[in-house]
């Protein structure tokens, strides 16, 4: 049994790059309180989702420290760590299968009721049930015969079935239809209760919602605020 963190998030001085030439991040510095819901706007290309990625170790930083509830986040052992920070990237591709096992992956104590539930948490179920095999349709092309919003969503869905302590979402930069624009907002104000929420806004609905906002331009920390004070 692992224990479940509190969803503390810092960055200390963090430098990162993708390769030895440029600094994609450069001295970022911030803390996210549990339970907290934060979101971070800037220019495309600025590092937004590189550092979302950045929590959940999907690289390893180069210089400074990111830090889970007061923990470098070098000793958590990987897998546990993915499963309590949970990240819905800005372009998502499904598997083959069918929904169901894109929901619950491999984590077979995750029942057929638990994937329904998450997906009406999400305001997925309304998409999934119109589906002629509903939660047994097959995805095709890794998920390309949906829309960007409902492969997000689908996503999202996985994502609360985990049950995460921190919630992380990369808002699609692609064309949302307006219902499917609602339910992604519905589902938002679902699940952040109790769990420390990022998002990475592309909207101002989103950004309102936000206690915090950090404002990224050009791999730097440019300002944090509340939507009043910004
Ligand atoms: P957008 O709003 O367009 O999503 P962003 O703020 O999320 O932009 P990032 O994707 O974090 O920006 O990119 C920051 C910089 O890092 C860009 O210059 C980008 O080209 C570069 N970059 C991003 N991902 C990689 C990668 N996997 N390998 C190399 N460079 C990358
Ligand atoms: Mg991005």
């Amino acid at each position: 049994h692992v224990k479940r963190i509190r969803g503390e998030i810092e960055f200390k001085n963090v430098w990162f790059a993708y390769d030895d030439e440029n600094w994609v991040l450069k001295d970022v510095s911030f803390k996210i309180e549990p339970g907290e819901t934060v979101a971070f706007v800037g220019a495309t290309g600025s590092g937004k989702s590189t550092i979302i990625s950045l929590m959940a170790r999907f690289y390893d930083i180069q210089k400074g420290k990111i830090l889970i509830d007061g923990v470098d986040i070098r000793e958590y052992n990987l897998k546990d760590l993915r499963r309590q920070i949970a990240v819905v990237m800005q372009d998502v591709f499904l598997f083959s299968g069918d929904i169901k096992s894109n929901i619950r992956l491999r984590n077979s104590s995750i029942t057929d009721e638990d994937i329904v539930r998450a997906a009406r948490l999400v305001c997925a179920d309304g998409f999934i049930e119109s589906l002629p095999n509903k939660y047994d349709e097959e995805v095709k092309e890794r998920g390309c015969t949906f829309s960007a919003g409902q492969r997000q969503l689908i996503s999202f869905a996985r994502a609360v079935a985990f049950n995460p302590a921190v919630f992380v979402l990369d808002e699609a930069t692609a064309n949302i239809d307006t219902e499917t624009e609602m339910a992604i907002q519905q589902a938002m104000a679902n699940i952040s209760g109790g769990r420390t929420t990022i998002i990475i806004a592309h909207r101002l609905s989103t950004i309102r919602n936000a206690d915090k906002i950090i404002v990224i331009d050009k791999g730097r920390i440019k300002e944090i605020g509340t939507h009043d004070e910004l």
